[in-house]
């Protein structure tokens, strides 16, 4: 040992310590300053140890010994700062802080004043081996409590290190073990030199195990990351993952699936070499596509089934720091239940909910798309509407509609040509665009008749009506190509039948004209620009008896208006009842008049079927026939055939306060829609208006003109009137008076004329 050059590897040492405390200035680690405190203290003993080493004198010794023994003292502490923050103990500013630097504050002292008091040790010269002169120390009382002292420190020490090892998840075990297993040999190095050689020589090589010891603490607690550690933690992280992990070698060989991975596929870690042909299979990759990373979205399975998958599938390669591939993995996300929802989730953005067929918002999108998609197709926008849906409802109940709405949607489904995009608009209605070459009116008629025949558990034969718009000006927005289909639905709206009606600018028009007269109607009347015209009725004898009251509107700025022109507006938007209030007054005013001047003819006021829901007719009629003071005999009601038929019950009930209140009611019409002669007998009218236009028509002149002899006589036999309306010609007016017909209204005998014409024809003579 005297060959080592003790003294220079000390210095070394010491130099590599100052050189690493400089680092460490640097270093944010929060153990930083415990090591740096380590480092500076061990310091002090080595430079005691040189000191005694190369003592000349004793006085030297002295200082060399003291030194050491305060430095060992200062390096203990240091150690114990040091261990207590690493393994994370509450140490500084504890109690047992203080009383452990209250014990070392008295050794110091006691080391201190060792040269006065050789409380501690004293010096004895010894010679060396060569000619070398040594100080060798022999230990008092002092010295003992010393030890005592260094090893309490030292026992602290590694019962902190202990207790971590035994108390912490093995993988952390690494971290104190180092620490434990340097400084135990250390102190083991040292505790030889303490007892056994000390005593004979003074040099102590276990400073060099201490330096050594201080610079492993600097470089395990400061730059070592334990690779273990991370190792382990990466693994725990792979195979707890919910996604199903491959490692591939650079040989493109799997080494490795994390359980997710053996379990979805089937594998086991000793089966991994069927990974890379199954992957083959599922996900369609060549071993080329290992060559750089990827990302694909796999499906796998048909659509809503329960075996539908998604997958994320992504291919990283991976390098080492110096660029070459040493491998890569393959990850595999199992995304099915999100994308299911996501898909689900658009799925009711877009379709609505009863059929499934797209909804509104959607289908303006699609077609937005589809026309700024193709600039040179023309193509047709049509909208269906099933006539009084309502009615169904009402009638069959909502679960029925419903069921009727469905059934229309499969069927358009069934029927919906390549290139077609349809959709619930709302309620009853249906859109459907389609290129214009595509379309067929007889195939439309056919798929309607099948709707309508096929409106599930309901043999109701449904009335369809389909506007279709033809996209001449593909830039407006879809919601008025919408409207302009609706509206071409408007002007087909009453009619009994599935009908396919076309929009023009005339139905706009119409409509803008019909809003300007319904804007209007209130001004017109007050201005008496709607005016009552009369049409005679003659009885069997040719002599006048009555007249009908029928509306004319002489219009400021378009002129003579007939009633074809307003009072269907005015019905479809319930404004009607105005126009007929004003003509009942006008009857009542016209009867009063002729009252006063002693004329014996009757007035027929019409009563729209809308007025039903908008006046209460009974009420209204007594009230202005009191209001003019005449007789309710002389005002004759009007009620169309087809407001008989609804309501029955309400109505039969309105007709007999009307004839208990002394007024006589007339069916109008009749002929003209769904007569029913079962409907006579029931319903207790007057007079039966024949509608004559189904005579006029018909092909079998004969067969017309026995039924209307069988109603004329039929009437007859009920006490009920009978009056033929439309009679144009002297052979019809003489036919019907041969079959027994009452009475006469039409232009063979006068068409409706101003009340001051009629005046000046009829009653002047009179
Ligand atoms: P309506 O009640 O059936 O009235 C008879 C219609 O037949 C009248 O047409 C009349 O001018 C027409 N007419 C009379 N004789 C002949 C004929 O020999 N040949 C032909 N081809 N037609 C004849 P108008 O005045 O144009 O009225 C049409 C319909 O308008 C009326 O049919 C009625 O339903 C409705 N209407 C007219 N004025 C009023 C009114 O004040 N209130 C209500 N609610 N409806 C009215
Ligand atoms: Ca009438
Ligand atoms: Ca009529």
């Amino acid at each position: 040992m005297s060959e080592l050059p003790y003294i220079e590897i000390l210095i070394l040492l010491m130099a590599i310590i100052l050189i690493c405390l400089l680092l460490s200035i640097k270093n944010r680690n929060p153990l930083a300053a415990d090591v740096r405190w380590v480092m500076v203290s061990v310091l002090v003993p080595m430079i005691g140890n040189i000191i005694i080493a190369s003592a000349t004198s004793e006085e030297m010794g002295q200082m060399g010994y003291t030194l050491f023994f305060i430095g060992t003292n200062l390096f203990f502490y240091a150690m114990m700062r040091f261990t207590a923050d690493y393994c994370n103990y509450d140490f500084n500013r504890t109690k047992h802080q203080y009383a452990v630097l209250a014990l070392i504050i008295a050794d110091i002292i006691s080391v201190g004043t060792n040269f006065i008091t050789g409380f501690v040790f004293t010096l004895h010269r010894v010679l060396g081996p060569g000619h070398n002169v040594f100080f060798i120390m022999h230990g008092g009382t002092g010295y003992v409590l010393h030890m005592v002292l260094s090893y309490l420190l030292l026992a602290i020490v590694f019962g902190m290190l202990i207790y971590k090892i035994f108390h912490v998840s093995r993988l952390y075990i690494e971290k104190y073990v180092v620490i434990f297993v340097i400084f135990l040999i250390s102190v083991a190095w040292e505790s030889y030199y303490m007892f056994v050689v000390l005593y004979y020589r003074p040099i102590d090589t276990s400073m060099i195990g201490y330096g050594i010891c201080v610079l492993l603490i600097y470089y395990f607690s400061l730059f070592y990351s334990p690779v273990m550690l991370l190792g382990h933690m990466s693994q725990r992280v792979v195979s707890d993952l919910e996604t199903s992990i491959f490692f591939f070698n650079s040989d493109r060989k799997c080494i490795y699936a994390n359980p997710n991975a053996q379990r979805m596929f089937h594998i086991t870690s000793l089966t991994l070499d069927k990974t890379v042909p199954l992957l083959h299979s599922l996900f369609d990759y060549c071993d080329e596509d290992l060559y750089s990373d990827f990302t694909r979205e796999v499906h796998i399975g048909s659509r809503n089934s329960a075996s539908e998958r998604y997958y994320r599938v992504q291919y990283h390669r991976l390098h080492d720091k110096k660029s070459r591939c040493i491998g890569g993995f393959f990850s595999l996300t199992d995304h099915t239940a999100e994308t299911k929802k996501q898909n689900e989730e658009l799925f009711h953005s877009r379709h609505d909910s009863l059929t499934h067929l797209y909804n509104r918002d959607y289908f303006s999108e699609l077609v937005r798309q589809e026309l700024d998609d193709n600039p040179d197709t023309i193509y047709l926008m049509t909208v269906s509407d099933i006539r009084d849906f309502k009615l169904v409802n009402d009638i069959f109940g909502t679960d029925v509609g419903d069921g009727i709405l469905r059934q229309i949607g499969a069927t358009m489904a069934q029927y919906a040509r390549k290139g077609t995009i349809f959709c619930r608009l709302e309620n009853d209605q249906f859109a459907l665009i389609t290129p214009k070459a595509d379309y067929d009116e007889a195939f439309v008629l056919e798929y309607l008749n099948d709707i309508s025949h096929n409106s599930g558990d309901v043999s109701y034969p449904l009335v369809i009506h389909t506007g279709v718009y033809e996209i001449s000006e593909p830039d407006i927005s879809v919601s008025v190509m919408i409207d302009r289909a609706v509206m071409a639905i408007a002007s087909v709206k009453n009619e009994w039948q599935s009908k396919v009606a076309y929009y023009d600018n005339n139905l706009r028009d119409n409509l803008i004209q019909e809003q300007r007269l319904t804007a209007s109607l209130d001004e017109a009347i007050i201005e008496g620009q709607i005016r009552p015209y009369l049409q005679p009725q003659v009885n069997s004898e040719g002599k006048i008896v009555g007249a009908e009251v029928l509306a004319r509107w002489i219009h400021p700025e378009r002129g003579f208006l007939s009633p074809g022109e307003f009072i269907p507006v005015f019905e479809k938007n319930g404004m009607i009842a105005k126009v007929d209030k004003h003509m009942w007054q006008c009857a009542c005013a016209i009867l009063r008049k002729w009252q006063d001047e002693g004329i014996d003819l009757f007035l027929s006021i019409n009563i729209s079927p809308k007025d039903f829901y908008f006046v209460d007719i009974y009420q209204t009629l007594t009230d202005m026939v009191s209001a003019y003071g005449i007789s309710t005999k002389k005002l004759r009601i009007e009620i169309t055939e087809t407001v008989m038929m609804n309501n029955v019950d309400n109505r039969l009930e309105l007709i007999d306060k009307l004839h208990a209140a002394g007024f006589l009611v007339e069916m109008d019409d009749f002929g003209s829609g769904y007569s029913s002669l079962n409907l006579l007998k029931d319903i207790p009218v007057d007079v039966l208006k024949i509608d004559m236009a189904f005579l006029n028509e018909t092909k079998e002149k004969e067969k017309a003109k026995s039924i209307l002899k069988s109603v004329i006589e039929l009437s007859e036999q009920l006490k009920i009137e009978s009056l033929c309306e439309g009679v144009e010609t002297r052979e019809q007016a003489a036919m019907l008076k041969a079959m027994g017909c009452k009475m006469f209204q039409g232009y063979y005998f006068s068409k409706p004329i101003p009340p001051e014409d009629f005046r000046a024809r009829y009653l002047s003579k009179n």
